[in-house]
């Protein structure tokens, strides 16, 4: 007999709202309504441990069957079964209030809809144009039901012959989802999906190759490990096991460096396997890699809102009931549990970092480079984390040791301390560009330190803030080495104004000098020091648009200024004394009465001016001090032009301008040529 009813919804026909929403996230039906296959055969598992149900459990599945020519897609379980009265109460009454004004407010969020108010069965109707409900509870003398319903809120029940207990929802796909009937979209849906649901999911009969043709066998295809890692205790589980299920999750990356299995139950509840990966410096492809469970069902890959953001680097998975899916990203952020739960995890990771380091440190320093990304990652974004990282933090030199800050910090407390009491930590990021400099460094018993990742910079910052001032992170080249620690005052530079003038003029008419490169010509006097020039670059500057170049956008100040390089002449070195000689006595003589010409121009136009202000002086005074200061240009080009021929005339001055570009890697192009040719020529 055929009963007729209505499904109790309160205000709105929930059925247009399901396929008006939920459209974009369509694909999850298949996991709402295995999972309650799933659960039913649990709960009987459950009823029958507690002695409830007294019948034979037999083997728990979950069928997955496509009917082509039916048009039906069909998931079968063994479990409890509905009764009449329980399909009444479960599905018939959805309390559904205010459903238009939530869906509006969550729309993008189907998943959070249909959790949030149980719309695990109705989400069949996203793809369904009918669905049917074909059950037999488990209780003893229980009467097969058939439930039929087409998308009106009208359904139809009636008794049927069902031979066993447990439930098929037969799913009558509706012509523009037809792809669900496909096996290759579903096989792929279930393994998203459903790859680790507790009961076993047979989808079709194992294939196998006989006779270079592919066949099936009587082989039940379970697409599903019930049993995975993580659900099984630690004490169990082997090295080995921990890396089958990386390959198992993640079958084409590269091994990963160590796990930490995550198991709580208060005051939340969570497990889970996490696995640091090797990090070099491509690190946004390794983010958002970790799983999110409840209860063994995939809900997300994306868990940035859930964990800080440092540890999405990491992979693996994670499996809490507790972390509330039907409810915003913000409020998600805000929601008490996440934050305990986040908290945990960065203490648990900070843990086992540690451990590490203190049980195996050979075995911790030669994982460094592919941890180090992670940790200063970490580190800057996340201050909790940041403090117990200061113990395991190792700083690498550029003969590869490692220390810890504590040891770097004594080894050279020493020695590379400036006249001012403060620390200075030397540092190169390219051992083959920066050799000399490393090479003075060491010289003088200093050390240096080695940062090549993109993470440095910040990193040193972060150190150098943390100092309080006292201490100061400089590239090797940054400056001359006797500037780099200043150990007592400098010498003064004892030249004239006119012979700085000079030499200034002589050098920066050598130097290339474009939109992104510049140079200023600056002077030391470091008697006894081996090199007679140095190009340095400003620590604060460099910094700076290294930085901003790595924030992207390049439209910033700092991004804009051109490479500011210093080329500093040690006017105590003999090879300098000598051009100034030579420059002296090539230039002098025409010089000389240019540089008195000018100072009696300037003479002139001061008295000319008198302590007059601007608008007080006569048009005919302004219209000769203008004059004045032509003439002042003029001999100051004459200048120009008599030290730049004696500059490119000569060959000393070229060579030692070029074999220092050379020793810093800026000698390029035609300069480089030439300098070839020159050097040839002289051999
Ligand atoms: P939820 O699973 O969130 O409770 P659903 O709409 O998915 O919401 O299911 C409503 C109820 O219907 C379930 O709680 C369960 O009692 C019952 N139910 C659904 N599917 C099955 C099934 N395959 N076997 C037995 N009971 C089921």
């Amino acid at each position: 007999m055929e009963r007729k009813g209505s499904i109790d919804v309160t205000t709105a026909n929930i059925f247009p709202v399901i396929k008006k929403f939920l459209y974009s996230d369509h694909e999850i039906f298949l996991r709402e309504i295995v999972s309650n296959a799933v659960d039913a055969s649990q709960k009987l598992k459950t009823l029958s441990s507690v002695g409830e149900f007294k019948g034979e459990l037999g083997e728990l599945k979950v069928y997955v069957k496509i009917d082509k020519d039916a048009g039906t897609l069909t998931i079968s379980d063994n479990g409890i079964g509905m009764t009449q009265d329980e399909i009444d109460k479960y599905i018939n009454q959805i309390a559904f209030s205010g459903a238009e004004e939530f869906v509006n407010k969550y729309k993008d969020a189907a998943q959070a809809i249909i959790g949030h108010f149980g719309l695990g069965f109705y989400s069949s109707f996203m793809v369904s144009k009918r669905v049917d409900i074909i059950t037999k509870s488990y209780k003893d003398g229980s009467q097969g039901v058939k439930w039929t319903c087409d998308g009106n809120p009208e359904f139809v029940f009636s008794d049927v012959d069902k031979a066993d207990r447990g439930t098929d929802i037969v799913m009558h796909i509706d012509d523009e989802n037809k792809d669900f009937l496909e096996e290759s979209k579903i096989k792929d849906l279930l393994n998203k999906y459903c790859k680790f649901l507790p009961v076993p999911i047979v989808f079709g009969k194992k294939k196998e190759w006989k006779d270079g043709k592919e066949v099936e066998t009587d082989e039940d295809n379970v697409i599903n490990n019930p049993t995975p890692a993580w659900t099984r205790k630690p004490a169990d589980l082997k090295e080995e096991d921990y890396s089958n299920f990386y390959r198992e999750l993640y079958p084409y990356a590269e091994d990963p460096l160590f796990h930490i299995h995550l198991n709580v139950d208060y005051p939340f509840n969570l497990t889970g396997i996490l696995y640091f990966p090797k990090i070099r410096n491509n690190f946004e492809v390794q983010k958002n890699k970790i799983q999110l469970y409840c209860n063994q069902v995939f809900v997300t890959d994306s868990v940035e809102n859930i964990v800080p953001e440092f540890l999405t680097l990491l992979h693996g998975v994670i499996d809490s009931p507790d972390i509330p899916l039907n409810v915003s990203r913000s409020y998600l952020q805000a929601d008490q549990n996440v934050k305990k739960i986040s908290g945990y995890i960065t203490k648990k990771v900070a843990e086992r970092l540690e451990e590490l380091f203190k049980t195996d440190r050979t075995g911790f320093e030669a994982k460094w480079d592919d941890l180090k990304l992670f940790i200063e990652y970490g580190v800057l974004s996340d201050e909790k984390f940041a403090e117990k990282a200061d113990k395991f933090i190792l700083l690498k030199d550029s003969d590869k040791k490692y220390y810890t800050l504590e040891e770097y910090k004594n080894l050279i407390e020493s020695n590379q301390k400036d006249k001012d009491g403060n620390l200075v930590y030397l540092y190169a990021n390219n051992l083959d560009e920066q050799y000399a400099c490393i090479q003075a460094a060491k010289n003088k018993g200093y050390n240096v330190l080695f940062f090549d990742g993109p993470l440095d910079n910040h990193f040193i910052n972060r150190l150098e803030q943390k100092s309080e001032g006292k201490a100061r992170y400089l590239r090797v080249d940054s400056d001359t080495i006797d500037r780099l620690i200043k150990k007592e005052d400098e010498q003064a530079v004892a030249l004239t104004v006119n012979q700085q003038n000079a030499l200034r003029n002589v050098f920066e008419c050598l130097l290339p000098k474009t939109d992104k490169l510049n140079f200023s010509v600056a002077f030391e006097n470091v008697p006894g020091a081996e090199m007679p020039v140095q190009i340095t670059l400003n620590e604060f500057m460099r910094r700076m648009k290294e930085m901003s170049a790595m924030q992207g956008g390049g439209m910033n100040f700092y991004g804009q200024m051109p490479d500011s390089y210093s080329f500093v002449l040690n006017v105590a070195h003999p090879l300098v004394k000598d051009i100034i000689a030579s420059e002296e006595s090539a230039c002098a003589s025409k010089v000389n009465p240019l540089i008195s010409e000018s100072e009696q121009l300037e003479e002139k136009k001061k008295n000319l001016k008198g302590d007059k202000k601007e608008e007080d002086i006569p048009q005919e005074v302004k219209d000769e001090i203008k004059s004045i200061e032509q003439q002042l240009a003029q001999k100051l080009d004459a200048q120009k032009t008599i030290f730049k021929e004696f500059a490119s005339s000569n060959d000393k001055v070229r060579q030692l301008v070029d074999l220092t570009l050379l020793s810093s890697n800026l000698l390029k192009g035609e300069a480089m040529t030439q300098f070839i040719k020159r050097s040839i020529k002289m051999l």
